[in-house]
């Protein structure tokens, strides 16, 4: 059931709205054929839908993107080879989605003694704020979220931050012929950018990573050959800790000398506690289905997670094995999309999980 689902989802290109939306729309029909409930939404002209089963005090949360980065045409259509399916999606997210969808379908009719709530969204791929973060704002948080991207069956309770700005560096113009005149605004921005790489907030660490990082991402100085240039421009994409905080951050590059520092966009770290008793659930679940003890890490980039951070909804990132997202020959192996499933129902059905109280 759940690898026949997977092949149709890869097999609607969802690499644009359209697509997307479509896939949402393909997933509601599969959802409502399998006796689910399904209730659509609409925002900016992004379709997403939620599917909640059982009833309680403590509701789980499965959290799913349907959207995939551009691929060739010839991504769209899935095979499988060695225990492995390919295709663009596949790991990133739609065999997720699918084990997702398959295991709602098995709980369901259950007296799981909790609710468990599908939600399924596609734009998480631009940022998420049109669906995940339009679902959230409107109350459909629950108690925990797992959002379903490749993991390896880790447990992805942190993900860093992201501090998006523009830092704008004044130079002196003068003629290019005679540039000791003048003061070089590229010059001065490239020494800016190594006096960043040694503030004080760069060099720190915590359990799950050696560094911050530290993106150097655009540089313009729009002039002429025969001018030195009076300013530069340049964009930098920081991925800060769990543990650091964004404003000591802004504080520590605007202090540097020449720097006029503006902020752009900014998102929050994700900092689940991994002592949660639903990480200590899942883990025992996880090592008796892979044989191994849980690997619980901390992710570089982020996902939908950030917006039930953002209203203090434990979330984590945990999904099947694949590799190669967003590049090319991208798969997902098959038994950790099964082991994925089964690990979702019994987390669903674990009676410790009913005992577990609201968290808000
Ligand atoms: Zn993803």
């Amino acid at each position: 059931m759940v690898l026949k689902l997977l092949n149709d989802l890869i097999s609607i290109n969802s690499s644009s709205v359209e697509g997307a939306n479509s896939a949402v729309s393909f997933c509601g029909n599969w959802l409502g054929e399998n006796g689910l409930p399904v209730s659509f939404f609409e925002n900016n002209g992004y379709t997403m839908l939620v599917s909640e089963i059982g009833s309680g005090d403590f509701t789980l949360v499965l959290n799913g993107h349907v959207d995939v980065v551009a691929a060739t045409p010839g991504q769209f259509i899935p095979f499988e080879r060695d225990g492995k399916i390919y295709g663009r999606g596949s790991a990133d997210m739609k065999a997720g989605i699918a084990a997702m969808m398959a295991a709602l379908a098995r709980l369901n009719g259950r007296d799981l003694g909790i609710k468990v709530q599908l939600q399924i969204v596609s734009d998480e791929e631009i940022g998420g704020f049109n669906c995940t973060g339009f679902l959230v704002e409107n109350g459909y948080r629950g108690d925990f979220a797992i959002c379903g991207e490749p993991t390896g069956l880790g447990i992805a309770n942190q993900a860093k931050g992201v501090l998006r700005g523009d830092i704008l560096v004044t130079g002196k113009p003068a003629h290019g012929s005679r540039p000791w005149e003048g003061v070089n605004a590229i010059e001065k921005a490239y020494g800016i950018y190594r006096e960043i790489l040694n503030l004080p907030f760069a060099g720190e660490s915590s359990d799950y990573y050696e560094k911050p990082s530290i993106n150097l991402a655009k540089i313009n100085a729009d002039g002429a050959y025969n001018v030195v240039p009076a300013q530069c421009k340049m964009g930098f994409d920081i991925r800060y800790l769990p543990s650091q905080d964004k404003e000591e951050i802004i504080q520590q590059i605007s202090g540097v000398e020449g720097v006029q520092f503006f902020p752009g966009m900014i998102s929050n770290p994700v900092n689940t506690d991994r002592s949660h008793p639903l990480l200590q659930i899942l883990g025992e679940i996880v090592q008796r289905h892979t044989g191994r003890e849980a690997d619980y890490f901390g992710q570089h980039g982020s996902a939908d997670t950030v917006f039930f951070a953002k209203y203090g909804i434990p979330a984590i990132e945990f999904g099947p094995a694949g590799g190669n997202w967003h590049g090319d020959e991208e798969y997902v192996e098959i038994e950790s999309v099964l082991a994925f499933q089964n690990i979702l129902v019994e987390l669903a059905s674990s009676d410790r999980l009913a005992e577990l109280k609201k968290s808000n």
